[in-house]
């Protein structure tokens, strides 16, 4: 494939949302191109939970699968490279690839996702994904009736103990890393849940899963079956914001029911985007899969409508 190739769209990010736009574009025949810039955010997971029919299926498989699914549709082209630029406007943009390379495509979808940060904590960063676990509506039911920590500070952080005090475990603590002052409504509600709260320095992790071992300052160690940390994120939103696309004020890029951004011809997928209307972001992998659909089929109806000779009532 020359560089100087016009591609309808140009999708960066290779996880579930890129991947599934890239499918559908491939079955309209719209000259594609995938970047895809290594491994997804749950890449560290051992299976996907709340996916139908792929319940506790290796996530790295997920993908590996729907690379081989695009074979079928010669439209697509895939680069294995990082975007480092994005510039230009609705049917003129150019994306710069670390491989050294200028591409250019008439529209352009965003699929990049975020990045977990988790603590700095020794033993806590290389066992999140598999004995850490972010998020209760992904890995809450493998941890019913076992005893668990949570690493957190922040009321969302500490909340998390609460709900999971509430669905799966009689047994949750709280390690805070350091003195910190709850609101009392929260501590209200660990009191009211037999939650403790411990305050003191965290020096360590170790252990497996279900075989775990908190080691704070004091000397205290602490035996756990599961930990859970809802890691601080990083959005990565900077090619949107080269473009000049509205983020909301969590960080978020602002999209419409359509999954279109405020900029024209740009369109933002999954992890990365979410509506103003809503909370929070819906972080799941089916939920990403369907916004990549949703963008695909209406970049596509736009060029379509664009191209038309006639107008459309
Ligand atoms: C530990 C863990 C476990 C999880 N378990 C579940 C679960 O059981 N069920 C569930 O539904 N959800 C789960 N999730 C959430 C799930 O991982 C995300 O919702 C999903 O991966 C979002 O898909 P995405 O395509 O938006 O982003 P991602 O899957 O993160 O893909 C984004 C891709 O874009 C690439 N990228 C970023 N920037 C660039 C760039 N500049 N150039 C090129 N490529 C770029 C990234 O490398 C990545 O490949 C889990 C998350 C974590 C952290």
């Amino acid at each position: 494939m020359g560089t100087l190739t016009v591609y309808d769209v140009i999708i960066i990010g290779g996880g579930a949302a890129g991947l599934s736009a890239a499918q559908v574009l491939g079955r309209q025949q719209r000259r594609t191109l995938l970047v895809d810039g290594g491994p997804p955010r749950n890449n560290r997971a051992d299976g996907i939970h709340m996916y139908l029919s792929r319940d506790g299926f290796p996530p790295l498989e997920l993908l590996s699968t729907g690379h081989g699914e695009l074979n079928a549709y010669p439209a697509v082209d895939t680069v294995h490279a990082r975007a480092t630029a994005a510039t230009g406007k609705i049917d003129d943009f150019t994306v710069s690839l670390d491989d050294g390379t200028e591409r250019r495509a008439r529209r352009l979808l965003l699929a990049t996702g975020q990045v977990d940060r988790p603590w700095t904590l020794p033993g806590l960063a290389e066992r999140f994904g598999h004995s850490v676990m972010h998020c209760p509506f992904c890995h809450g039911w493998e941890a019913r009736g076992k005893s668990i920590v949570v690493f957190g500070r922040e009321p969302a952080e500490v909340m998390l103990a609460a709900y999971l005090a509430d669905r799966y475990s009689d047994d949750v603590v709280v390690a805070t890393n350091g003195p910190h002052t709850l609101p009392e409504p929260i501590l209200a509600n660990l009191r009211a849940l037999n939650i403790r709260v411990v305050e003191e320095t965290v020096t360590e992790l170790d252990g497996e899963l279900d075989d775990l071992t908190v080691h704070f300052a004091d000397g205290e160690r602490l035996a756990r079956q599961v930990a859970f940390h809802r890691a601080p994120v990083e959005l990565q939103t900077a090619l949107a914001t080269q473009l000049g696309v509205e983020l909301l004020p969590d960080g978020y890029v602002r999209v419409n029911e359509f999954a279109q951004t405020t900029v024209p011809g740009v369109a933002a997928a999954g992890d990365v985007a979410r509506l103003a209307a809503l909370p929070d972001g819906l972080t799941l992998v089916s939920q990403a899969a369907a916004d990549g659909v949703r963008a695909a089929v209406w970049l596509e109806q736009g060029m379509f409508r664009a191209d038309l000779p006639v107008t459309m009532g």
